[in-house]
C-alpha cells in the first residue's frame, strides 16, 4: 500500500495537474492532494478560495481510478517546519511528489522520499495564463476539467478575479 502525497495552488486546477495526477496515480494506491496556500484567495495570483479549489478538484478526480484524500494546507511562516505542518494535517503518506525545489528541498531535510513528478504540455496548462485569459476575457475553458469549468462559473469565479484586479489597478493608481 503507497499513499503519495501531491501539492499544488490549483488556482485553477487545470488539465496539467489533472494529467500529472493520472499518470502518478499508476504507481500509487492512493494519493492525498494538498491544497498549497489554503489561507490565500481573492488575488490576482489566488482568486479561489480553499473551499472552492476543494469543489473544482474533487468533483475533476471523480473519473480518475485512485482514492483521493484533499486536504486544504494554509502557508505557514517557517518553511523549517512546513513538512511537519502538512504531515500534521494529511493521512500518513510514503512519498512525495513535487516539482517546486523548495517543496523538494524541505522533504529532502527529512526521511520522506521525494521525488520530482512528470510535466505535461506545460506551454499549454499553466495557472497564470489561465487566469490571465480569464482576465482579458478570452477562452480559457477547454485548459480545464468540464468538472472545473462548472464549479468555477458556480461561484462566479470569473467576474471575482475581474473585479480583483480592477481593484488592484485602482488601488495602485491611489498610490
Ligand atoms: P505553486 O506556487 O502552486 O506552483 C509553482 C509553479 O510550479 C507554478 O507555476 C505551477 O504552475 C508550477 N507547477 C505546479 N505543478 C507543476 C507540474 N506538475 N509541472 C510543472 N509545473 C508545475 O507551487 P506548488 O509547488 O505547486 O505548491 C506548493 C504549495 O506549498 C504552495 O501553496 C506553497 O505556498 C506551499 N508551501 C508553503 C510553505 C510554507 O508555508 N512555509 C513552504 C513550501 C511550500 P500552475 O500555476 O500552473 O499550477
Amino acid at each position: 500500500m503507497t499513499r503519495g502525497f501531491y501539492v499544488g495552488r490549483f488556482q485553477p486546477y487545470h488539465k496539467g495537474h489533472h494529467n500529472v495526477i493520472d499518470e502518478i496515480s499508476d504507481s500509487l494506491n492512493e494519493l492525498v492532494i494538498g491544497i498549497g496556500s489554503a489561507d490565500k484567495s481573492h488575488t490576482r495570483r489566488n482568486p479561489f478560495t480553499a473551499g472552492e479549489r476543494y469543489v473544482m478538484i474533487s468533483r475533476a478526480v471523480e473519473e480518475l481510478d485512485i482514492t483521493t484524500h484533499i486536504v486544504p494546507i494554509e502557508d505557514i511562516d517557517r518553511n523549517a517546519i512546513w513538512v511537519s505542518h502538512v504531515q500534521s494535517l494529511c493521512p500518513p503518506f510514503d512519498i512525495a511528489i513535487s516539482n517546486n525545489p523548495l517543496v523538494i528541498q524541505l522533504f529532502q531535510d527529512t526521511d520522506i522520499e521525494v521525488r520530482e513528478g512528470p510535466i505535461f504540455d506545460r506551454s499549454r496548462y499553466q495557472g497564470t495564463r489561465i487566469r490571465e485569459l480569464m482576465i482579458q476575457q478570452e477562452k480559457w475553458e477547454h485548459l480545464v476539467p468540464d468538472p472545473t469549468v462548472e464549479a468555477i462559473h458556480e461561484v462566479g469565479g470569473v467576474t471575482r478575479l475581474r473585479q480583483v484586479v480592477e481593484s488592484d489597478d485602482f488601488n495602485g493608481q491611489r498610490e
